[in-house]
């Protein structure tokens, strides 16, 4: 039978949406799958019972959960021998995982335990019906794509870019079932051991986990213009990101690019300076809380999306904005 396995992405014990949008997936691949087949979410660490029961509203048909106080924080051999182990039993058609730092080094952990197909950043997948899968993933920061062929024994893995996962409306009343599976092993011999936790200076915190991002563009300039974007995160608390012209000056690296190709993020809030707002753009941050948009073009898109939009040259705004900010501290 096609066990299409989604890999449930919690934060702080709440179901991201990505998490829905690998239903969707799911979804589709069963419906071109021969067979009826069923849907499997699987959860490692703290999560509530009743919202992994309501993955079944959405066409989840069972949940397998692994709780254990090892799992509380994100442990990459502890989560990756988990989830191997729980794989290896259980075989599943293939396991969807939403693009992010932990999925990324949780998937590769797992996919050399099964020796298996493993897709990052993929576009889109498909199964065929001949013992292979196909994949597209883009490359060369989003300038190339890349059609894949996969064996599908064992089970491939595929991380999902988040920009091109799309929610799943709740259609059934039924819940899922909620199977508690027990954790593997003991944390005796693990070759990794957590020391310390440390946090990060806002300005580099990983743009998926800001609370707060400031993002500049092609308006703000190179190099040392840039620097007034710096000054803003500093003063804010924020981490700071860019639009492809930021990546390909060098501006900034790969891993501060927010769009389609880059990192998808959610913030609280998120200040966009000099960003005309092109859709490949918005699709990486147009699920952030509330989206400030500064550009000296009335009519730039990114307008379209703003709560609060200001209209004139960055680098007359952002001073005065600093040092408000600063002011009241
Ligand atoms: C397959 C593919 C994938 C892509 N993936 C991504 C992606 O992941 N992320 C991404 O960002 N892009 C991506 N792009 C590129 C995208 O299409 C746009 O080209 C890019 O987002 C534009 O960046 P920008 O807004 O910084 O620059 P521009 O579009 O040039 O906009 C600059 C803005 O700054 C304003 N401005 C200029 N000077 C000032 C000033 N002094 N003060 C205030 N405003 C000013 C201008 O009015 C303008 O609105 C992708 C493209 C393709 C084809």
């Amino acid at each position: 039978m096609t066990d299409i396995w989604v890999f449930v992405q919690l934060r702080d014990g709440e179901i991201e949406d990505t998490t829905f949008g690998l239903v969707t997936e799911a979804k589709r691949l069963l419906k071109q799958a021969s067979d009826s087949g069923r849907i499997t979410a699987v959860a490692l660490g703290p999560a509530s019972y009743s919202d992994l029961e309501t993955l079944g509203h959405c066409g989840v048909d069972r949940v397998l959960w692994m709780n254990d106080e090892q799992l509380t924080r994100y442990q990459g051999e502890i989560f990756g021998r988990a989830l191997l182990d729980l794989v290896q039993k259980k075989s599943p058609t293939c396991l969807l995982m939403a693009q992010s730092p932990e999925t990324e080094d949780l998937a590769q952990r797992v996919a050399a335990g099964l020796q298996t197909a493993l897709v990052t950043r993929a576009v889109d997948f498909h199964l065929g019906d001949d013992g292979t899968a196909a994949a597209v993933r883009p490359v060369a920061n989003g300038y190339l794509f890349e059609d894949l062929t996969l064996n599908t024994q064992p089970a491939p893995i595929v991380l999902f870019l988040p920009a091109v996962l799309f929610d799943t409306t709740p259609e059934l009343e039924t819940a899922a079932p909620v199977t508690p599976i027990p954790a593997p092993h003991s944390a005796d011999d693990l070759r990794t051991r957590t020391v310390e936790v440390i946090e990060a200076a806002p300005e580099d915190l990983d743009l998926e986990e800001a609370d707060i991002i400031i993002a500049g563009g092609r308006g703000v300039g190179k190099d040392g213009a840039f620097d007034i974007i710096l000054s803003l995160a500093r003063a804010i608390g924020g981490s700071v990101g860019g639009t492809r012209p930021v990546i390909d000056w060098g501006t900034l690296p790969y891993e501060r690019q927010i769009g389609q190709t880059g990192k998808y993020v959610s913030p609280r809030l998120i200040i966009n300076c000099g960003i005309s707002g092109a859709n490949e753009y918005t699709a990486g941050m147009e699920k952030s809380h509330q989206i400030i948009a500064i550009d000296r073009n009335p009519r730039a898109r990114m307008f379209r999306f703003a709560d609060l939009g200001i209209v004139g040259d960055v680098h007359e705004i952002l001073p005065l904005l600093i040092s408000r900010i600063e002011g009241r501290k």
